[in-house]
């Protein structure tokens, strides 16, 4: 639809305008790092002001180098590495890593289908985008909550994929990540996958968690969609496309045409 198109083009102009800069910015900021690496072993001065200063300097440009690090980690720079997936097995590999990331208030609960289809997907930004929507659902959760992820083979009927994706009708594995947050205002949910959209104080959120997500699953062929109740929490589905050579599948196309040319025929 025409407001993906914009949405994709608005995320390509912007992660080559972040990429430039960000790797620009990098370079520098490995300079002022390593000159006050240098300055502080030949100063080595116990005075504590000192002290202060040089550890507030170094912190202040660690912490900048994270964020361009997450640019260059947006605009891209790094090319998908794709492999045959098992998505159950990553999720129940990564839940140490999301139950760490979401803290003790958040109860992690996993909802893992069988016989689940495979995908073909980079396992590292899978299990970077699960680590950013977890963070984002323990953001929403103050008081503590419960934080779901559920797989499902699902199956999209031409009306479905074509009303929320433009695309006819396929065969998906399902990712849901529900939360029982405080949800999503409509004219936030309308922006979330913006890049820089965030609705968090200065230093928390970046606003480029879920442009990542949307960046990534699309690259991967994949769709994804927020259902959020203001107040009641949000849902966050990903769908990823079926695998058809990957071991747990009927009989491909070459053995079905063998029937048809009269093997298994009357
Ligand atoms: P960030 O987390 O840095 O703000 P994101 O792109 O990940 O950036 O999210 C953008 C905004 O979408 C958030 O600031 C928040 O307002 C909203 N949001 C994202 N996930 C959720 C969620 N699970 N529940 C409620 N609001 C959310």
């Amino acid at each position: 639809t025409e407001a993906q198109l914009r949405q994709s083009q608005k995320m390509e102009a912007i992660g080559q305008l972040t990429g430039g800069i960000a790797h620009d910015f990098n370079n520098m900021l490995a300079v002022v790092i390593g000159s006050l690496e240098l300055l502080d072993r030949k100063i080595n001065d116990p005075n504590p002001a000192v002290r202060r200063y040089i550890d507030a300097a170094m912190d202040g440009a660690k912490r900048s180098a994270a964020l361009t690090q997450r640019l260059l980690a947006f605009s891209r720079q790094q090319p998908l590495k794709p492999e045959t997936l098992d998505a159950n097995r990553l999720v129940a590999e990564t839940s140490e890593l999301l139950r760490h990331s979401i803290g003790g208030d958040v109860r992690l609960e996993t909802v893992l289908a069988g016989g689940l289809w495979r995908v073909h997907a980079d396992p590292n930004q899978l299990v970077s985008a699960l680590l950013n929507l977890a963070v984002n659902a323990r953001d929403a959760m103050d008081g503590g909550g419960r934080l779901t992820i559920e797989t499902q083979n699902a199956h999209l009927d031409d009306a479905y994929a074509l009303a929320n994706f433009g695309v006819c009708a396929g065969q998906y594995v399902m990712i849901a990540i529900t939360d029982t947050g405080r949800g999503m205002a409509p004219e936030v949910m309308a922006r979330a996958f913006d890049p820089f959209f965030t609705t968090k104080e200065v230093g928390r959120g970046t606003g480029l968690g879920l442009s990542q997500v949307y960046g990534f699953i699309k690259q991967s062929s994949g769709h994804v969609k927020i259902y959020s109740e203001p107040g009641q929490g949000t849902t966050v589905k990903i769908y990823l496309p079926r695998m058809f050579n990957g071991g747990d599948d009927p009989p491909s196309r070459a053995v079905a045409d063998a029937g048809a040319a009269g093997t298994f025929g009357e």
